[in-house]
């Protein structure tokens, strides 16, 4: 670890694309775009920053091992890593959507047996079904999660939903809100107290800026 560089781990795609706006009101700006460049290491304007590239659910694991300093992730992501290793201070407001139950309409629970859940968000189903005290079956995928109920493979789903069309798409409806989800800053606990300076100034900076669209 660089005394005062900022390593911050990010994912491309959404989350990349709107934390864009707000680091460049903070006056940092790639020198690479991330969807044309295959480098997985993006210098900035600023030398002392530098961005990782990684897969939106590996951004907890990055930060919470001091491989970047900071990062953002969807809350999804956070609730099911954990937070270990991580301080959570700022809701970047981005990447908004909820975390949901969703199944086929006007299907009722089996009489008898577990309800099936498939998700890739184990922990979060897990926990919902637990405050609920329902006993329930879960079925770990990757993607693809509408797909299970149409053919047989779980009941319902627990998934993101932003506008509902994707599960509109496949005859699913949003059944039970389970969380509002968006995007959070996340530093890593070593580099909050090692570099407080510089980890200030950034969270600072994309404070002005996440009020700033308020
Ligand atoms: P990968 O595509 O690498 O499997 P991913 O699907 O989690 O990972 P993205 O689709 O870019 O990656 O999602 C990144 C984050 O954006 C999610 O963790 C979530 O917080 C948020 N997100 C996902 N889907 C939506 C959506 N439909 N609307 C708004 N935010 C979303
Ligand atoms: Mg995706």
């Amino acid at each position: 670890m660089t005394d005062h560089m900022l390593t911050i781990a990010l994912s491309k795609g959404r989350i990349f694309d709107q934390t864009m706006p707000l680091l460049a009101q903070s006056g940092i700006t790639p020198l690479d775009d991330p969807e044309r460049s295959r480098k997985l290491i993006l210098e900035t304007n600023a030398p002392r920053v530098r961005f990782l590239i990684v897969r939106a659910s590996d951004v907890p694991t990055y930060v919470q091992y001091g491989a970047a300093d900071l990062g953002v992730a969807g809350k999804d992501v956070l609730l099911e890593h954990g937070g270990a290793g991580l301080y959570e201070p700022l809701d970047l407001g981005i990447a908004r959507c909820r975390l949901m139950v969703a199944g086929l309409p006007d299907v009722a629970a089996p009489a008898t047996g577990r309800l099936r859940i498939a998700t890739k968000y184990v922990r979060s189903a897990e926990r919902y079904y637990a405050s609920k005290g329902e006993q329930v079956e879960i079925i770990k995928l990757y993607g693809s999660m509408e797909l299970a109920p149409l053919v047989g493979l779980a009941d319902r789903i627990v998934d993101l939903v932003e506008s509902g069309n994707t599960l509109k798409a496949n005859g699913l409806v949003p059944l039970e809100h389970i969380a509002d989800i968006s995007s959070r800053l996340v530093v890593n606990k070593a580099a909050w107290k090692m570099k407080h300076t510089a980890v200030n100034a950034l969270l600072d900076g994309l404070r002005a800026a996440v009020a700033g669209r308020a």
